[in-house]
């Protein structure tokens, strides 16, 4: 595979070559407990003191406090409990304490959850409220300042992690001239690319995270203005003045002072120079133009002028997050759709709603983000893989613009748990739409508008709309539809070439079950909606009552296993199921080419497997293992005992 270029730096960073170093050696060297009166121990504390004073030293600490813990979570924990029992205290001495838990509407996760989850247990029963912002992100100051009278402590960010806005710092900060609330500053995205004087704002907490800036992960840092209330999270052995208890992460630390090592002026070890600002808006300028260039009809969700330039975040009319992060992650650019603690949830980015930025935009945003530690090199390859992005989708059909290619046969479209069938007939450039989702009707006829194809027919398994006024069969180029009654008024559609017996049933809602005694019994069914709602999208299938239950077993094989296969099976075939424009945009595999069957077009290649007389092994692979998965599977409940997969997917080989 290539070497991966790693644009997802607001998720987290490698670590600093000078980082690891520090990080081995105070494990395998300065591994004393920096709370132990002898040498070794006074070893470590010399490191902890270092690593401290310079922190304070880049963020203008002043006569507040910095100290070190597990990241920016916990530091956020711990100024939300602090400012929380100071607002209880305050109550009780009959103090002005304010009523609201204001934050921005655009915060990390950890903030509103943290203030939920503290404000229920200490049973402050305090209102939370979140502080809209506008279209460009920034925080709206206006209803801050109604607000603020009101408000017991108020947490905004310095940087987004999502879009790179920057807040107007100075603005919060007149805007709670006169309140009473505290003030907490979420600056993990701001350390390393915004400057920062803290002891010269009123901001009373800031927490920061070592692994958004090269440093290892499980360690960070908690400013604590002089004289702002505090309540430590851990109680125990004393650690960093009693603040926070338990034995410091001594490599953490020694990492994350290596990097803030680097930052200082004038002393960059190895060469590591951390960009300035223009440097890095050259960068995004130059990403955002390969982008263009690539993506035709991209919007980029925040202003560049008022964001990081090491964030791009940008969505591409009709096409998803997920399509176009598997597109990046096939050309081995690694970027991602969000934060990273929800990249796992498919839902819309509760950051772009809150800029109140159109649905599709919010729900298939792309983010792309790197540390001030860029190369230029990394950039130029970067911007020549992104064009190799633009070209596969091409290629694909995918951007409308026509294209060579030519598909022949079927294509599965699925949308929330339903399917659309394309039946392609290249030959006579004509194309049988089967059920047609709403939600795809771009899809389609983007399709059909790049491989010049003909919508002769679309049908309805539902009503029947669509089917010619007479007769029972249809032909399309050299291949026949028949259409059937499959009950309460429903329609299944038969397909088969020219006077062949039909191979493929396109059925609709109907039940495969209810279907076996009206169909030849190896006819294939191709879904029109899936059986549960949270499966993923069902493939070909035969009538159940000519099926026995498929063995599994043996499918999942590792890389070693593949490999070893292929060179016992000359014969065996590697089938790509990734969609074309992820093939495409692969530069090359390192083992045996592979051909390209994206799932989304494997039940027209089924009868010809299927018709085989000597079964050769089939090898399916994707880039997580589950497509490919999902393949296997389907060739072994229709029989074909030889399918296997690439367990874990190529992201793991
Ligand atoms: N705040 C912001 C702005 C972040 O980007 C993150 C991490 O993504 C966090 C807080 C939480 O940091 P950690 O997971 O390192 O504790």
């Amino acid at each position: 595979m290539d070497n991966e270029i790693y644009l997802d730096g607001n998720a987290t960073t490698a670590v600093l070559p000078a980082a690891l170093r520090a990080a081995t050696e105070a494990m395998a060297e300065r591994y004393g407990n920096p709370s132990s009166t002898h040498a070794t121990g006074v070893k470590a504390k010399a490191l902890l003191d270092t690593a401290r004073e310079r922190a304070c030293r880049l963020l203008g600490a002043g006569p507040g406090r910095l100290m070190f813990n597990s990241g920016a979570t916990e530091g956020i924990q711990t100024a939300v409990l602090s400012a929380l029992c100071a607002v209880r205290a305050r109550r009780t001495a009959g103090e002005p304490a304010g009523t609201l838990l204001v934050y921005g509407a655009t915060e990390h996760k950890a903030v509103p959850e943290s203030l939920a989850h503290w404000n229920a247990l200490l049973g402050l029963d305090l209102e939370l409220v979140p502080l809209p912002v506008g279209h460009d992100g920034r925080h709206d100051l206006a209803a801050l300042r109604r607000l603020a009278p009101h408000a017991a402590f108020v947490c905004t960010m310095a940087a987004n992690n999502e879009t790179g806005v920057i807040s107007d710092l100075a603005g919060i900060a007149a805007a709670l001239a006169d309140s009473p609330a505290l003030w907490m500053v979420d600056c993990v995205q701001a350390l390393g690319k915004l400057p920062l004087d803290l002891a010269a704002t009123r901001i009373d907490y800031a927490p920061f995270s070592g692994h958004k800036l090269y440093a290892p992960k499980g360690v960070g840092m908690l400013y604590v203005r002089a004289g702002a209330p505090f309540t430590p999270l851990m109680k125990g052995g004393g650690q960093e003045t009693g603040w926070r208890s338990g034995t410091e992460n001594m490599a953490g630390i020694a990492g994350f002072g290596a990097v803030l090592a680097a930052l200082e002026p004038g002393s960059p070890p190895d060469g590591a120079t951390f960009r300035s600002h223009a440097e890095l808006c050259v960068f995004r300028d130059r990403l955002a133009d390969a982008l263009c260039q690539a993506l035709p009809g991209i919007v980029f969700n925040a202003p560049f002028d008022k964001a990081l330039p090491t964030t791009l975040n940008f969505s591409v009319p009709g096409l998803s997050s997920k399509e176009l992060l598997d597109l990046f992650d096939a050309a081995a650019v690694r970027v991602s759709a969000g934060s990273a603690c929800s990249a796992a949830k498919a839902q819309p980015s509760h950051v772009l709603e809150a800029m109140g930025l159109p649905e599709w935009r919010s729900s298939n945003a792309v983010r792309l983000s790197f540390g001030p530690l860029m190369e230029e090199a990394t950039v130029q390859e970067a911007c020549a893989r992104i064009a190799r992005c633009g070209d596969a989708l091409r290629q694909a059909g995918m951007l409308g613009e026509p294209t060579a290619a030519r598909p022949d046969g079927l294509l599965q479209l699925s949308a929330g748990g339903s399917h659309t069938w394309l039946v392609f007939d290249a030959a006579s450039g004509s194309c049988a739409v089967i059920d047609p989702q709403p939600a795809l009707e771009d899809r389609i006829g983007t399709l059909l508008r790049a491989h010049g194809y003909r919508e002769a027919v679309r049908l309805s398994t539902h009503d029947g709309t669509g089917w010619p006024a007479t007769g029972d069969s249809l032909g399309l180029g050299a291949q026949c539809l028949r259409r059937m009654a499959s009950g309460t008024g429903r329609l299944c559609y038969l397909l088969g070439p020219d006077g062949e017996a039909p191979r493929h049933a396109f059925i609709g809602a109907a039940d495969p079950a209810g279907l076996a005694h009206l169909l030849p019994a190896n006819i294939l069914l191709c879904p029109g909606r899936d059986a549960r709602p949270d499966a993923p999208p069902a493939l070909c299938s035969v009538p159940p009552a000519n099926t026995a239950p498929a063995s599994l077993a043996g499918m999942h094989l590792d890389a070693a296993a593949v490999a070893s296969l292929l060179r016992e099976h000359p014969a065996a075939l590697l089938v790509d199921v990734r969609e074309p424009y992820e093939h495409a945009a692969t530069a090359r595999f390192a083992g045996p080419r592979a051909v390209s069957i994206p799932l989304s077009r494997l039940a027209g290649e089924l009868p010809a497997w299927l018709a085989r007389a000597e079964r050769a092994p089939l090898v399916f692979f994707c880039r997580s293992g589950n497509r490919s998965a999902r393949a296997a599977g389907c060739l072994r409940s229709l029989g074909y005992a030889e399918a296997y997969h690439l367990q874990g997917g190529i992201a793991l080989s």
